[in-house]
């Protein structure tokens, strides 16, 4: 008998109707001999709903009660498919993160896993019935509740299908599979049979949300079988997995964009050892990380240093490097706002030359400027102004698969 983890995302739970055919889909798995653990999102659209009453009654809400508020949407969904599979006649059951055992840290709002108790879920599958836990949703040793960041039941998913050992993780969404790009952005984007554990962390962190990057690194890390594919077809989707021989024959596997960027300039800095250690201390002290970094002697004889993080971020950024600027009698700081990256990623380009200069050369020629550049063995970012994001990525895909099938360009 097989142990086999679902994850289910907003979309594929979105209403009752949705929900049945999970049901059908989860009845079946059980039916065919496995023992099936089931992993739920909210409801679509109920995280940013809870989100949004959050902040209507206070600018700044304190950590542990929009925790508290906002894994609440998982506790609805886990309950409705239970009684729905019990409906059906599969004997289902539903546990909050807290009741299962999973155990975090203490960041509020992008907590990490540290264990979890398997008692109760083997307890209740060698009972013979469905185990439904609430994704997105752990626990402190201290009994507050916690959340993982947003998409996090993904990483719920790999999570409990580690520790359980599970022969598969399948997590079901809206789309057949992870895709060469976004499929709602770049149309002619072309589902991938299989990706690798890293080129699919690259692609989650710079911005493919159909994995939480958090979910890679414990799928890398215990190395758990992956598969995305859709709550609303048969096909097999897409299998992350150990890199093969045959994956560098390609040199852009993917491409991504993350939105929601901003870059800080400090200008004119004193030229000294030690100087970027005191602004990147002090942002790292308040919990900020910080992107691409780029450090450069000016004209005067100065240092200029900019660097990126998440937009939220910015303002406590900033007036740490306003402190700063004034202590050491630099000439202060710039701000921009509306940036974000574009990165192609492909364990082909560690054996093939000439991808940087194909890569800005398709953002050159179609008039998109650079701002910043960053690399790794396996990925090209660049930062560049957040109106030309979308086509930038049409652009880098059209570059590196121009042969992909499918629907014209919007
Ligand atoms: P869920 O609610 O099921 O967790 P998400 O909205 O978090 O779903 O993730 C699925 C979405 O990820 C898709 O609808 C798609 O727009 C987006 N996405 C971004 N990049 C990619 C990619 N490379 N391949 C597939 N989907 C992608
Ligand atoms: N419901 C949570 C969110 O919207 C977690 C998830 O969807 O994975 O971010
Ligand atoms: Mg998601």
């Amino acid at each position: 008998m097989a142990l086999v983890v679902h994850k289910y995302g907003g979309t594929s739970i979105g209403d009752i109707d949705r929900m049945r055919n999970v049901a059908k889909r989860i009845c079946r798995a059980r039916e065919q001999g496995n023992e099936v653990v089931v992993i739920v999102s909210a409801m679509s659209g109920e995280t940013d709903r809870l989100i949004r009453m959050a902040h209507e009654v206070s600018q700044t809400p304190s950590d542990r009660e929009y925790d508290m508020l906002i894994s609440t949407g998982e506790q609805v969904s886990m309950a409705l498919l239970s009684m729905t599979l019990n409906q059906m006649g599969c004997p289902a059951v539903s546990y909050t993160g807290y009741q299962v055992g999973i155990i975090t840290d203490d960041s509020h709002s992008r907590a990490r896993i540290l264990e979890i108790n398997t008692d109760t879920l083997h307890r209740e599958l060698e009972a013979g019935k469905v185990v439904i836990v609430a994704g997105f949703q752990g626990v402190t040793i201290h009994n507050q509740i916690t959340t993982l960041g947003r998409g996090g039941s993904d990483t719920s998913a790999v999570a409990v299908a580690a520790v359980l050992d599970a022969g598969l993780c399948e997590i079901y969404t809206d789309v057949d599979g992870v895709h060469t790009a976004d499929p709602r952005v770049v149309h002619k984007s072309k589902k991938l049979e299989k990706i690798s554990y890293d080129e699919m962390l690259e692609m989650a962190s710079m911005g493919a949300k159909v994995l939480q990057s958090r979910s890679v690194e414990f799928a890398k890390k215990y190395k758990v079988p992956l598969c995305v594919r859709s709550s609303f077809t048969e096909d097999p989707g897409t299998m992350i997995t150990e890199e093969t021989e045959d994956m560098e024959k390609t040199a852009v596997t993917g491409v991504a964009m993350l939105r929601y960027q901003a870059r800080i300039n400090v200008l004119d800095l004193p030229n000294t050892p030690g100087i970027a250690a005191k602004i990147f201390k002090s942002i790292s002290a308040e919990g900020i990380n910080v992107d691409m970094i780029v450090l450069t002697e000016n004209n005067y004889g100065g240092t200029d240093i900019s660097f990126t993080l998440d937009r939220q971020q910015l303002a406590t950024a900033k007036e740490i490097c306003e402190r700063i600027s004034s202590d050491v009698n630099a000439k202060g700081v710039t701000v921009e706002e509306s940036v974000g990256k574009v990165s192609v990623v492909g364990v082909g380009m560690r054996s093939q030359p000439g991808v940087a200069a194909d890569v800005f050369d398709a953002l050159g020629s179609n008039g998109i400027n650079i701002e910043m550049i960053t690399t790794s063995e396996i990925k090209i970012s660049c930062l560049i102004k957040e109106k030309d994001l979308e086509n930038a990525m049409r652009c880098l895909h059209e570059r590196f698969h121009p042969e992909a099938p499918g629907a014209e360009q919007e």
